[in-house]
C-alpha cells in the first residue's frame, strides 16, 4: 500500500508522522514544491522575523527523521495534475508518481488585490520562509513598512517589525482590524495596543493601487514605503483537485469538500488543512479553516482513516495569536451567539470576551488569560450550560462557572 502526499507542509508533514505511529508500514511519499522539509509557518510573522529562532526551531522534525521513518521526502517539486482514474500524480520536474490513497495537503495562498500594481514584484506576502527572509532583510531602525491588511499575519508582522525598530503603518479597508475573526472589544483592544507600540493604524482607508516606493489610497493620497507586506486573506490551493474532478467549493476562497474523516469526493483520496472545507460537528457548520489545530486533527482523521483505527471526538476549532507580550487564544465560532459578555477589564491587558447562546458558551476569545481560555474551550466541547453571573465576575473562579448538564 503506498500513500502519496502531495503539500509538505504543517498539515502534509504531521500526516506522514501520524501514520507511522499508527503503525503503517506501507509506503510514504511526501512531495513540496519548497526547498525546505515540513515547517511550521506561525513563527514566521513573530519569532523568526524578530531573528529569535532558527531553521531547527520552524521545522516540525528534524531533517534526518524522514529517512530513518522510511518516508520519502521530495522537496522542491511541484504536483502538477492527478488522474484519479490511473492514480497518479504528475510533477512539475516530468516525474510521476503512482498511488493508492492519495492525500492533498496544498494549503493556502496570498489573496491579490485587484488593483493596479498588485503583481509587482517588490511586494511581500508572509507565507514561507522566503517570504519572511525577504522582508526581514529589508526591516530595521528608521525603515518604512507599510501593511495593507489589518489580519493576523499584517499585525503580528507589524509587531515583530516595531521591534526591529521600523516604522509601520498598517491600512485597513474595513472600520476596524480583525473584522472577519474578531469580536469588536478585541479589535479595540489590538488597535490601542499597536498605537501605543508607535504602529500608525489608519482603518476605513482603501489601497487603489501598489506604486514604486509607495500605495496609493482611493481618495488620492500616497503613503510612503520602503516595503510593502501584503494580507488580505488566503484562497485554498485546490487547482488541482478541482481539475481532477474533485468537489470544491465554488465561491468565496475555494476549498475542497471533505467529511469528518478529511475524504474527498474521491474515496482514495484524502485532503487535509488550509486546502479543506470541511464539517466542524461542534457547530453545525461547514468551513474553511487556517490554523495548526485543524492541520493536526484533519492530518490525524486521514490518518486513521487510512490505517482503520477508529477517530477521536471532534475537536472544538481554536487559534492562537501572539502580539508584543500579548496572547490571544480563541476557541468555538460565534455565528450562533445571541449575546456577548465582557469578562475582567481590557484596560488591564487581560481579559475575555465570551460569545453565549442562552446559558451555553460557543465562543471564547481570551486575551492573555489562559484559564479563561482552556475552561472555556472545555465548556464549548461539552455543551455545558453556565451560570452568567458568576461567569461575567472575574473574581469567580472559572471553574465554578459550569452549572450541572440538564437531566
Ligand atoms: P501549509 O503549511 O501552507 O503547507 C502547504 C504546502 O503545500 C506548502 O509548502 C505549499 O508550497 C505546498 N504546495 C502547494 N501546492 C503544491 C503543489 N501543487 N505541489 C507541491 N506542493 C504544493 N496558525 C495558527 O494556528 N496560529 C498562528 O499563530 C499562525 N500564524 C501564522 C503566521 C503566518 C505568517 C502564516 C502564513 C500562517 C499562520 N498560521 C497560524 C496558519 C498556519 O500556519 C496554517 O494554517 C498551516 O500552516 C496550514 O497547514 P497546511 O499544511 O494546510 O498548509
Amino acid at each position: 500500500m503506498k500513500v502519496l502526499i502531495v503539500g509538505a507542509g504543517h498539515a502534509g508533514g504531521s500526516a506522514a508522522a501520524l501514520l507511522r505511529a499508527s503503525a503503517f508500514e506501507g509506503e510514504i511519499v511526501l512531495v513540496g514544491d519548497e526547498p525546505a522539509p515540513p515547517y511550521q509557518r506561525p513563527p514566521l510573522s513573530k519569532a523568526w522575523l524578530k531573528g529569535e529562532a532558527d531553521l531547527d526551531f520552524l521545522l516540525l522534525r528534524p531533517e534526518t527523521y524522514y529517512a530513518e521513518q522510511n518516508i520519502t521526502l521530495r522537496t522542491g517539486v511541484r504536483a502538477s495534475s492527478i488522474s484519479p482514474e490511473a492514480r497518479t500524480v504528475t510533477f512539475s520536474d516530468g516525474t510521476a508518481e503512482t498511488y493508492d490513497v492519495l492525500v492533498l495537503a496544498t494549503g493556502s495562498t496570498g489573496r491579490r488585490l485587484p488593483i493596479p500594481g498588485a503583481d509587482r514584484p517588490d511586494l511581500i506576502e508572509l507565507r514561507t520562509i522566503a517570504d519572511a527572509e525577504r522582508l526581514k532583510a529589508r526591516l530595521g531602525p528608521g525603515r518604512r513598512l507599510v501593511i495593507v491588511g489589518g489580519g493576523y499575519v499584517g499585525l503580528e508582522a507589524a509587531a515583530s517589525a516595531r521591534a526591529l525598530g521600523a516604522e509601520v503603518v498598517l491600512l485597513e479597508r474595513l472600520d476596524r482590524v480583525l473584522k472577519r475573526v474578531t469580536s469588536e472589544p478585541l479589535s479595540a483592544f489590538f488597535t490601542e495596543r499597536h498605537r501605543r507600540e508607535g504602529v500608525d493604524i489608519r482603518t476605513g482607508v482603501d489601497v487603489s493601487a501598489f506604486e514604486d516606493g509607495g500605495v496609493r489610497l482611493s481618495d488620492g493620497e500616497r503613503v510612503e514605503a520602503d516595503v510593502v507586506l501584503v494580507g488580505v486573506g488566503a484562497l485554498a490551493n485546490d487547482e488541482l483537485a478541482r481539475t481532477a474532478g474533485l468537489d470544491c467549493d465554488p465561491a468565496g476562497s475555494g476549498g475542497i469538500v471533505v467529511d469528518e474523516t478529511a475524504r474527498t469526493s474521491d474515496p482514495a483520496i484524502y485532503a487535509i488543512g488550509d486546502v479543506t472545507l470541511r464539517p466542524i460537528p461542534a457547530h453545525g457548520v461547514t468551513m474553511r479553516l487556517e490554523s495548526v489545530p485543524n492541520a493536526l486533527e484533519q492530518a490525524r482523521q486521514a490518518a486513521h482513516a487510512i490505517v482503520g483505527r477508529p477517530q477521536v471526538a471532534p475537536e472544538v476549532p481554536w487559534f492562537w495569536s501572539d502580539q508584543y507580550d500579548v496572547k490571544l487564544q480563541i476557541a468555538g465560532l460565534p455565528a450562533e451567539a445571541d449575546r456577548t459578555l465582557v469578562r475582567g477589564d481590557p484596560a488591564s491587558g487581560r481579559f475575555a470576551v465570551f460569545h453565549l447562546n442562552g446559558d451555553r458558551i460557543v465562543c471564547v476569545e481570551a486575551v492573555s488569560a489562559p484559564p479563561e481560555f482552556m475552561a472555556g474551550k472545555q465548556l464549548i466541547q461539552r455543551r455545558t450550560p453556565v451560570d452568567v453571573d458568576k461567569l461575567a465576575d472575574p473574581a469567580v473562579s472559572m471553574k465554578a462557572v459550569a452549572l450541572e448538564p440538564a437531566a
